[in-house]
C-alpha cells in the first residue's frame, strides 16, 4: 500500500502500487516509521508540488527507518533484517559535487530529492534503494532513528559552521571550543535537535519560540540545560521581529522559517559571530530593514550568513553517532519528542495535529521484526 498526492487534488488517497523484483545492486526495505514535517504538510496541502516531467503526482515522505527484507546481487555490506534510513537527495550525474557525493551542494541544481522534488518517498509499504544511499541503524536504536534526518540537517549546519569558524579562527580548533554560547531560534524539531547536539557537545544555549513557558518544548530546552525564551507572535508587521533577547551569541541556528525572525537575529550576534539560516518562509512578502546599520554592524563584526540545506551521507553518519550518545544519557526524554504516533491509515488524522505541543508525528507503517525493545 502506497500513498500518492495527486497534483489535480487537495489531500491524498491510498492505492496498492506493485513492485517489480530486486533489481543487481539494489535492496527492498520493509517501511517501518515515517515521521511527517511541515515539507510534508506542504506536500499534502497543494502548496509544494514538484512532480517529475509527464507526472502529476507524488509519493511523500523523507523521514523514514525501514528493515532490508530482500538483497539484489552486488549488495554486499548490507544484510537482511538490517535497520536502514535512506538519504534524502539523489545527484544529478553532471556536476563534479554530486560525483564526490556531496549532492547538498549540487551545483547545477538538477537533482531530485525522495518524498519531495520529482521523486518518490517512503509512504508505503516497501521500497526500494541502493545502498550507497542508505545508512545502517544499530537495532537498539531503530525507534531513535526517525530522527536521522532531521538530525542530520543539524550536524550538516553546525559542520559548515565550524569549518568556517575554525578556517578563520585556527586557534578554535575542537567541536566544544569552536564555538561559546548558541541561539537556537524555533524550537520545533530541528530547533530541538540542535538543543540536543548542544548539549551533547557542551555548548552552553538559548532557546527561542512561540511556544509557553509551560509547553513541552520549553521544558525539553530547560532538562537540557538551556534557557528558553517564549517571544511574543506579532502580527507580521514588514519588518524584523522585536525579540525579548537581551544576550548575544557566537552561533544562532535558525530553524524558525521566518524573514522577520532571521533579520531580527543579526542583532543577536557578537563580534565574529555566525548566523546560519535553515528555514524557508515560503511565499514571497516584502521586509523593510534598517539596511545601513545592519551593513555596518556585519562588516565591523566579522559576522557571517550561512544558508544550508539537506545533508549528504557523511552527515548522516555523524549524526548517528550523536543520536548514539542521546540514548545514552538521555534515554526516554529524547524519545518524548515524539508526541503522536498514528497508524498508517489514519495519515489524514496525523497530518492535521498542530499546537504547541506537537513535536514530531510518527506514522506506524508496519512493526519491527526481531527488533530489540527500546
Ligand atoms: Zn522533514
Ligand atoms: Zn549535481
Amino acid at each position: 500500500m502506497a500513498l500518492v498526492v495527486e497534483g489535480t487534488r487537495i489531500g491524498g488517497e491510498l492505492r496498492s502500487t506493485l513492485l517489480s523484483d530486486v533489481m543487481p545492486g539494489e535492496v527492498l526495505i520493509r517501511t517501518i516509521f515515517v515521521g511527517l514535517c511541515t515539507t510534508d504538510r506542504e506536500i499534502f496541502n497543494g502548496t509544494l508540488r514538484r512532480f517529475s516531467a509527464g507526472k502529476n503526482h507524488i509519493l511523500p515522505g523523507h523521514e523514514t527507518v525501514g528493515q532490508v527484507v530482500r538483497k539484489g546481487c552486488g549488495t554486499d555490506g548490507i544484510n537482511i533484517g538490517d535497520f536502514v534510513v535512506p538519504t534524502v537527495r539523489r545527484g544529478c550525474d553532471e556536476c563534479v559535487n554530486c560525483a564526490e557525493g556531496r549532492s547538498d551542494f549540487c551545483s547545477t541544481g538538477k537533482f531530485t530529492e525522495r518524498g519531495i522534488i520529482k521523486e518518490d518517498g517512503f509512504m508505503c509499504s516497501y521500497f526500494k534503494e541502493e545502498p550507497k544511499n542508505l545508512v545502517v541503524i544499530p537495532a537498539e536504536l531503530y525507534e531513535y532513528a526517525v530522527f536521522l534526518e532531521p538530525m542530520s540537517i543539524v550536524q550538516k549546519a553546525f559542520s559548515e559552521a565550524a569549518n568556517a569558524q575554525k578556517n578563520r579562527i585556527p586557534t578554535r580548533d575542537t567541536e566544544s571550543n569552536v564555538f561559546k554560547k548558541c541561539l537556537i531560534a524555533g524550537c520545533g524539531t530541528i530547533g530541538l535537535m540542535a538543543a540536543y547536539y548542544m548539549n551533547i557537545n557542551k555548548i552552553a544555549f538559548t532557546g527561542i519560540d512561540t511556544a509557553s513557558e509551560g509547553s513541552l518544548k520549553a521544558k525539553q530546552i530547560r532538562s537540557l540545560g538551556g534557557e528558553y525564551i517564549a517571544v511574543q507572535q506579532r502580527e507580521d508587521s514588514g519588518k524584523p521581529a522585536n525579540l525579548n533577547v537581551n544576550e548575544k551569541f557566537d552561533l544562532i541556528i535558525e530553524a524558525g522559517g521566518s524573514a522577520p525572525l532571521s533579520f531580527a537575529l543579526l542583532d543577536k550576534l557578537l563580534p565574529n559571530g555566525i548566523l546560519v539560516l535553515l528555514g524557508l518562509p515560503g511565499e514571497e512578502k516584502e521586509l523593510t530593514i534598517p539596511g545601513n546599520r545592519l551593513c555596518n554592524s556585519f562588516v565591523m563584526n566579522n559576522n557571517m550568513i550561512i544558508g544550508a540545506v539537506n545533508a549528504n551521507r557523511s552527515h548522516f553518519m555523524k549524526a548517528l553517532e550523536v543520536l548514539q550518545k542521546i540514548s545514552e544519557q538521555h534515554g526516554n526524554l529524547f524519545l518524548n519528542l515524539i508526541t503522536h504516533r498514528f497508524p498508517f491509515q489514519q495519515f489524514e488524522t496525523a497530518l492535521k495535529v498542530s499546537g504547541e505541543n506537537r513535536v514530531k508525528v510518527v506514522l506506524e507503517m508496519q512493526k519491527a521484526k526481531g527488533a530489540a525493545p527500546c
